[in-house]
């Protein structure tokens, strides 16, 4: 067996098991493999070892990607997002989980509009405080996302942050649960069209904790994949 169906089965089985922990079932967490960097044909071992959902952080490898892989997995967008790219992959993601900005959020209502689709969306939040972390502030979600409820043609489905990566365990947990509190407490405003079912967070060093605080998706990269070449 391929060191990449070993170690997605050994990821698979450790969500298992976390989910269980957490009192959930297995299908109640998603994996999103994520393939930034990762060459088309090591990303289809992925597929036939189970991967369904193929992460990717850049506008670019989406497209340079899309035409081999579309029919086999779906594409969601985990990176930042400039708005002048929104154009090129309305249609092509199930899912954006990085939108921070109402701008942004208008801008694929707009494309998406054009398509005649609904895109669906995350909230990216920044629970963490760090400077250089993409996000909204945690104070700014409810009215962000009473805002951006009002776009038609954008569904939100829920919330996505990236944890510190030097932080110990329990920082990790705070900011996780900070996550689903913040969820938890949109989600009881009852606001038209929202959904709060959705918590995108966990990566390859944190993902059992995430589900463990209640992540539906975890975006794991290097603990499938390995370590990542950004020389290529
Ligand atoms: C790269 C990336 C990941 C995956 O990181 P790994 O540590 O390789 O699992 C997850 N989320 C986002 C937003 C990323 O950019």
């Amino acid at each position: 067996m391929s060191f990449i169906k070993e170690n997605f089965s050994e990821v698979v089985e450790r969500i298992e098991k976390s989910a269980e922990k957490s009192g959930r079932k297995c299908e109640d967490v998603r994996l999103v493999t994520v393939t930034k960097t990762i060459d088309t044909e090591r990303i289809k071992e992925a597929i036939s070892a189970g991967a369904t959902i193929l992460g990717e952080n850049r506008v670019q490898e989406i497209l340079e990607k899309y035409d081999e892989l579309s029919a086999l997995a779906k594409f969601h967008l985990i990176g930042h997002l400039q708005k002048n790219k929104v154009k090129y992959i309305i249609g092509k993601v199930e899912l954006i989980h990085s939108v921070e900005s109402l701008s942004l959020a208008s801008e694929i209502d707009k494309k998406a509009k054009k398509e005649g689709i609904v895109q669906k969306i995350l909230i990216e939040v920044n629970v963490s405080g760090e400077e250089s972390k993409f996000g909204i502030k945690p104070c700014d979600a409810e009215e962000f996302v009473r805002e951006a409820s009002k776009y038609e043609n954008v569904k939100i489905e829920g919330l996505m942050t990236v944890a510190p990566f030097d932080a110990n365990e329990d920082e990790l947990r705070a900011v996780f649960k900070g996550l689903r509190e913040l969820a938890e407490r949109i989600d009881g405003l009852n606001i038209d069209r929202v959904s709060m079912k959705e918590l995108s967070m966990g990566m390859t060093g944190d993902y059992e904790l995430a589900i463990e605080e209640g992540a539906t998706m975890v975006r794991v990269g290097t603990g499938i994949f390995g370590k990542r070449d950004y020389s290529k």
